[in-house]
């Protein structure tokens, strides 16, 4: 396995990093995950935009241009180019004294890797998920490397025997603890708005998308805990998770087999195909 630090690329022991650097500290970083595919990063301007834009969102001076290069670089070394693998990348305010401001003059620190993988990497069929407070804090919208929120709502589901926790604040349901959530209820596309208590994923704004194509109505309205029983069919997106279908969320039980509803179905093929094709947003 082959790691980008800084400038250049380790083999995993010998990838080293600061203790005083930012990102260890505080989490004081952004990152992103995405996916090389046969063709391409899926959705790979997407990806770079948000990263940039959370970047800009918490002040880190650093311009995402620079790490296009160093990818290929790096994927390149890792002798992956032909196979579908994930991209982690992350980028942290710098390595500089402890001290909760943000240190002036330091340079942003870049760290990159590459993951083969072979999908699905979870049930796209049946997923079962508890529900959790969301005590995560109120900039959700950031993809901020300091995840405490999202791994302790995740050990309580995956210590429940279950693959994913859906986080409820004030009563409404926001995200899942690595993926958004959304429902179906007689014909239409139920999610909670991008605003700043979910993170706004690439995969819910594709499958946003095709919702649009296949005619679906979309409504952009956080559903409440206490209408979860009323829902037809619900499903999570994310960019490992892809779109899987929700079979028992809280006590609801949608389905007991592995039976998927018609719209999240239909969401799950056009999504399959759009991956076959496209690479470009
Ligand atoms: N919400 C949270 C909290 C996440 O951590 C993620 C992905 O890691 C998502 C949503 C899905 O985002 P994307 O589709 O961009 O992977």
């Amino acid at each position: 396995e082959k790691i980008y630090v800084n400038g250049e690329i380790f083999s995993s022991e010998n990838a080293k990093i600061s203790v005083f650097d930012r990102g260890f500290l505080f989490g004081d970083g952004i990152y992103e995950v995405m996916m090389q595919l046969e063709n391409g990063i899926f959705y790979k301007k997407a990806h770079f935009d948000r990263l940039q834009s959370n970047l800009n969102k918490i002040g880190i001076d650093y311009a995402v241009e620079e790490i296009e290069s160093e990818l290929d670089n790096l994927i390149s070394a890792s002798s992956l180019t032909d196979k579908a693998c994930l991209i982690y990348i992350q980028v942290t305010r710098g390595i500089a004294p402890r001290k909760h401001s943000y240190p002036k003059g330091v340079s942003a620190s870049v760290m990159m890797y590459t993951l083969p993988y072979s999908l699905p990497l979870v049930n796209p069929t049946h997923m079962k998920s508890i529900l959790t407070a969301d005590f995560r804090w109120h900039r959700c919208d950031i993809k901020s490397t300091s995840l405490l929120g999202n791994i302790m709502t995740n050990e309580s589901a995956v210590s429940a025997n279950a693959n994913e926790a859906t986080l409820v604040r004030q009563g409404l349901v926001t995200e899942g603890s690595h993926s958004n959530i959304f429902f179906v209820k007689d014909g239409k596309v139920i999610t909670h708005p991008a605003n700043e208590h979910i993170l706004d994923g690439i995969t819910r704004r594709i499958v946003i998308g095709l919702c649009k194509d296949l005619n679906l109505p979309v409504i952009e309205q956080a559903v409440a805990e206490t209408d979860i029983e009323q829902m037809d069919e619900a499903f999570f997106t994310g960019t490992t998770t892809q779109v899987a279908s929700i079979a028992e969320l809280g006590r609801h039980v949608f389905y007991r087999n592995d039976q998927v509803g018609e719209v999240t179905r239909n969401l799950q093929r056009a999504f399959s195909e759009l991956r076959s094709r496209d690479t470009a947003l």
